[in-house]
């Protein structure tokens, strides 16, 4: 079977991600229309039929304006479904971590343009969730989503092209995420996490994908890297794992370096290379290639108001207390921080690492709770944050606390 992905490289499409005119909307358009008909999707084929947009609107921010969907890109895929005449269209997300989603429209700029549109929004943490059982699941076997997605016709899904510490890129197979209830949404959020994105897009697969690489974000992200302005190249197909494939060689990554795009090739599609399947059309790979740069996932010897010590840990910590330290060092004025110790994984038999720590001991993760019991002497040393893993604020709040 062969796969086909579109790449199309736009010379200015006008305004940024906060301000723009209605002509960037026209002109964007008619870029994304051209490029999905060359992936052999047939736009007429949604006359009439009930469609729903899924950007990422993970804690948008106006100093963040890479870190989320392009409102441009969403609201110029709007036009051009409405263009069609399709029946109904409707954008939703569920930023999750106890974010709601009414802010994330809110601030990201969106919601005023949509309103204007006549285009509906769907707060998913508003509205009815559902139990499905999944047949193809390694891990979710029965998982709560939002109705929307099980209801709608079409399913779009609108992922920004960024890296990501936790996964190296987060693209379209990952943007599914958004669709999935809090109370699930942290299971799984280690190594397995890819088998667990795998599993989401096998319960609905999006019927078509349309990467915002606009103004992409690299090095630590998905909430701390660095834009890359007037990248302005746009990746669509009907196929996630093929489209998530050709963005890694576009962002500079091999596929087989990121583990969930390698599993969802060998899942969704059946295939292990991408290059027996997948074909470019439009602009080519090496007309728009550049070498993102690398998220950074450990945390030990990076920053001075903190020692990190990292035991027998898997990458779910170790992604949670990055995304804290990097937030605090972004957010907050560090100077004023006293120092601090987190240990992390599990500990060795015998080992001594706890013998000098400096400043308050956080013991981080549910492995690391290990060393409160290990012997009498620790015994009630340091603070346990439990979760596997915990929350990736958790860790912030309270070293931001100390001496509070
Ligand atoms: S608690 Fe242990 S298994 Fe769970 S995320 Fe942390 S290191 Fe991984």
């Amino acid at each position: 079977m062969e796969y086909l992905v579109g790449i199309k490289k736009i010379d200015d499409p006008g305004g940024s991600p906060l301000a723009w005119s209605d002509s960037t909307i026209d002109k964007l358009a008619l870029v994304i229309g051209d490029i999905i008909e060359k992936t052999g999707f047939n736009l007429k084929t949604l006359r009439n039929a009930s469609i729903m947009l899924h950007p990422n609107l993970v804690r948008p921010h106006t100093t963040r304006p890479a870190s989320f969907s392009d409102p441009r890109v969403i609201l110029a895929t709007a036009k051009l479904m409405q263009d069609v005449g399709v029946k109904e269209i409707s954008v939703g997300e569920n930023p999750g971590f106890g974010y709601p989603a009414r802010k994330a429209f809110h601030e990201s700029g969106l919601i005023s343009h949509l309103n204007k549109m006549n285009v509906k929004t769907l707060y998913f943490d508003e509205s009815e969730w559902m139990t499905v059982n999944n047949p193809e699941a390694r891990l979710y076997h029965d998982v709560t989503v939002s109705k929307h997605l099980m209801d709608c016709d079409c399913f779009v899904n609108i992922p920004k092209m960024k890296t990501h510490m936790l996964t190296q890129v987060s693209l379209c197979v990952k943007n599914v995420l958004g669709v999935i209830h809090d109370d699930q949404r942290m299971l799984f959020h280690r190594n397995d996490i890819a088998d667990k994105v795998v599993d989401l897009n096998l319960l609905r697969m999006p019927d078509l994908n349309i990467v915002d690489g606009l103004w992409p974000m690299e090095g630590q992200a998905p909430f701390h890297g660095d834009a890359i302005e007037g990248f302005n190249v746009i990746v669509a197909g009907k196929n996630a794992a093929a489209v998530d494939a050709v963005c890694c060689r576009v962002m500079g990554f091999e596929v087989n370096e990121v583990p969930h795009v390698q599993l969802a090739l060998k899942r969704i599609c059946n295939i292990r290379d991408y290059n027996e399947s997948v074909v470019v059309k439009g602009d080519s790979i090496g007309d728009v290639k550049r070498r993102f740069k690398r998220p950074v996932l450990s945390s030990m010897a990076q920053f001075g108001f903190v020692e990190c010590i990292e035991c027998g840990v898997c990458n779910g910590c170790l992604s949670a207390i990055r995304h804290s330290l990097d937030w605090l060092k972004m957010e907050t004025d560090c100077s004023n921080i006293p120092v601090a110790t987190v240990v992390s994984g599990r500990p060795m038999p015998n080992m001594n690492t706890l013998n000098r720590w400096k400043g308050e001991l956080f013991l981080f993760g549910n492995c690391a709770a290990e060393f409160q019991f290990f012997d009498a002497d620790r015994r009630n040393k340091g603070i346990w944050v439990p979760g596997c893993p915990p929350h990736v604020l958790d860790l912030a709040k309270l070293i931001k606390n100390i001496n509070q």
